[in-house]
C-alpha cells in the first residue's frame, strides 16, 4: 500500500469533498459515512481510504433515514445491498 502524495493549497479541500446520496449536498468527508464496494462485496469504510467504488451519506439521522427508506445506495451501485449495510449505517450514528 503506497501513500498518496501530499497535495498543497486549496486542491485538497475539493478532493476531500463528497456528495451525500440523500440530500445531494456536498460536504467534507469527515461529515459523511462511506459505503464501498470491492469485488462485489459491500462494507462501511471506517477509514475513508478503502479501495473500491464509494458512495456517501451524511452522518445525520435525516439523511440516514432517507437512504434506508429509499435504498439510495442500491441505485448508486446498481445492486441490491444487504440489509445489514443499512443497519450498520444506522448503528454508526446511533439510530
Ligand atoms: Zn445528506
Amino acid at each position: 500500500m503506497s501513500k498518496g502524495k501530499t497535495v498543497k493549497g486549496t486542491a485538497i479541500k475539493q478532493i476531500e469533498m463528497r456528495r451525500c446520496v440523500a440530500c445531494r449536498q456536498v460536504r467534507h468527508k469527515s461529515e459523511l459515512l462511506r459505503v464501498v464496494r470491492k469485488n462485489g462485496e459491500f462494507s462501511l469504510d471506517e477509514t475513508g481510504k478503502a479501495e473500491g467504488r464509494g458512495a456517501y451519506v451524511c452522518r445525520s439521522p435525516e439523511c440516514v433515514a432517507i437512504v434506508c427508506k429509499r435504498r439510495n445506495f442500491d441505485k448508486i451501485f446498481k445492486a441490491k445491498l444487504p440489509d445489514e449495510i443499512y443497519d450498520i449505517i444506522k448503528e454508526k450514528i446511533h439510530m
